[in-house]
């Protein structure tokens, strides 16, 4: 057996940690290619990863993951596959939050395609003209990119040498190509959709985010008079109608997965004929009413990680770095972000996502959504940045708890301001929770070949990675280099 440019035999005993997207995807790709002895163990009693889905009145709610759009090509292709429908969803509006002079704040609600019409850099109005010029020019220099950014590899292919254009933050590249009249409007599903500002987000993993086919119904549903006409054309974006979350469940009944599997070591002797890799583990075993927490050992060929790769992940699983796995990953870094949750009655929106516009400080909520209200549905999200001090720390179970308690006084306060109440009896549950979010790393490790050397490192030790790290932190990244990696690591095409 073979790495790189040759064929791994199908025989190989492939263990992926991770049963979100990125290590669904792989089996799902690897099982296609004739592997069919690969193994998904996952730390938690579910499926998702961050596709995480409830069900309130008999209606499914996405809590992580949630839209899909037109470039969803891989995605959909497994939907259609195991059978998970879509829906299309209603447009987005924004809203505005107005500090008068005591200091008193008010929202109201009003379209995004008039909140996305303010330069956040000059704190100036934008012409629709200069608005719909620059939305031409975005899709015209998109374009030209497509062959760079449109294939998995893409951000292995970008260095200083390659593409210095491309090795900058995305306020810059925005800046260099004088399109600073969307900056609004990418505020909204970049900033606030926990991605980080404009002025720190290296330019190509935007670039790869808002791709042709997300950027242009994005602008077309809003043109005059032709909208409509686009809307019905291009029906996106869509959801899951039970789930995203579900749409992997279905993925996994194909899928050798076992749940609640605490990994406590992972050994790599890859010169080993019988046991290359060895995972030690403890897991709660259920033989049809019996639950028995037992433990247990695992041979395999190969490893792949579909797990975040930061340094507490290696720690968890219990597997020593490399010197460049800890090159690799000591220079990952990732947003903390929280989503909470409220029944809220008295409050109606307009439409079901709604942006904050101007963005506000930190440790505010900048999104508020809710699906199915006109079918009777309060349960309502918030989306939260909260401040930036806690990344990468180790903090004490007092210091979460007092960030959980101040992202829920600025929730309630807003619920306050447009007008609802939230309803926390019993019956009516409120969550809260906090994900580490998108793996990356600044533009100039991206100039220096951050991610050639993350490509060199697939199949050393027997190790591959997948997921967030290797693309952009989206599903269909995500499934697009799943598949890029079965396809040209396990199956030696190039
Ligand atoms: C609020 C929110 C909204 C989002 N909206 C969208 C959207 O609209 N559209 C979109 O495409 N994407 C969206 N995303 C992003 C999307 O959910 C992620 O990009 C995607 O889930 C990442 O997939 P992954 O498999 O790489 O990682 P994850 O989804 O993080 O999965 C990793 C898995 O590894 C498991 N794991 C971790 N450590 C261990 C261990 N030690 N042992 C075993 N298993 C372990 C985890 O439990 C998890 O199941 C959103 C995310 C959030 C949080």
């Amino acid at each position: 057996m073979t790495v790189g440019g040759s064929r791994i035999d199908t025989r190989a005993r492939i263990a992926i940690i991770g049963a979100g997207p990125a290590g669904l995807s792989t089996a799902w790709f690897l099982g296609k290619q004739g592997f069919h002895d690969v193994t998904v163990l996952e730390k938690l009693g579910r499926v998702g990863g961050l596709c995480k889905s409830v069900t309130i009145d008999g209606m499914s709610y996405d809590l992580g993951a949630n839209y899909l759009t037109w470039a969803y090509t891989e995605t959909l292709a497994i939907a259609r596959e195991v059978g998970a429908k879509t829906y299309k969803e209603k447009p987005y509006t924004s809203i505005e939050i107005v500090r008068d002079a005591e200091g008193r704040d008010t929202a109201r609600y009003r379209p995004l395609k008039e909140a996305v019409l303010f330069n956040p850099f000059t704190k100036e109005k934008v012409r629709v003209f200069a608005f719909m010029v620059a939305a031409l020019k975005y899709l015209w220099l998109r374009f030209r990119l497509v062959r760079v950014i449109d294939r998995p590899d893409y951000l292995a292919r970008i260095d200083v040498t390659s593409h210095p254009e491309l090795c900058v933050s995305f306020k810059h590249w925005l800046r260099g190509n004088r399109l600073d009249a969307l900056a609004s409007l990418f505020e909204f599903p970049v900033t606030i959709m926990g991605y980080g500002q404009l002025r720190d987000i290296a330019a190509p993993y935007v670039l790869r985010y808002i791709s042709l086919k997300t950027f242009f119904p994005m602008i077309a549903h809003n043109i005059p008079l032709l909208g409509p006409l686009f809307q019905l054309l291009l029906p996106w974006p869509r959801r899951f109608t039970l789930g995203f979350q579900r749409m992997w469940q279905q993925v996994s009944w194909r899928t050798n997965v076992r749940l609640n599997v605490n990994i406590q070591k992972i050994t790599r002797d890859p010169d080993s004929l019988e046991a290359p890799i060895r995972i030690t583990y403890q897991t709660l075993q259920q033989e049809l009413n019996n639950l028995d927490t037992v433990e247990g050992c695992m041979d395999f060929d190969y490893l792949i990680l579909a797990c975040p790769l930061t340094p507490d992940v290696f720690e968890q699983l219990g597997l020593e770095r490399t010197d460049a796995e800890a090159a690799m990953s000591d220079k990952i870094l990732v947003n903390p972000y929280c989503m909470t949750t409220y029944w809220v009655e008295g409050m109606q929106m307009p439409q079901p996502i709604a942006p904050i516009l101007p963005l506000p400080d930190r440790g505010t909520p900048w999104a508020v959504a809710r699906q199915f209200q006109h079918e009777g549905n309060y349960f309502t999200q918030f989306y939260t940045r909260t401040d930036a001090s806690e990344c990468g720390r180790t903090l004490d179970k007092e210091a979460w708890d007092g960030i959980e308690a101040n992202v829920k006084t600025e929730v309630r306060k807003l619920i306050g301001l447009l007008g609802g109440h939230p309803d926390e009896t019993h019956s009516r549950w409120s969550t809260y929770d906090r994900f580490t979010y998108f793996q990356h790393v600044e533009p100039v490790e991206i100039g220096q070949g951050y991610y050639r050397k993350l490509e060199d490192l697939q199949g050393a030790d027997r190790t591959f990675y997948v997921g967030g790290v290797t693309d952009f932190e989206l599903v269909e990244p995500i499934v697009q280099h799943s598949k890029y990696l079965v396809e040209m690591h396990f199956v030696g095409r190039t």
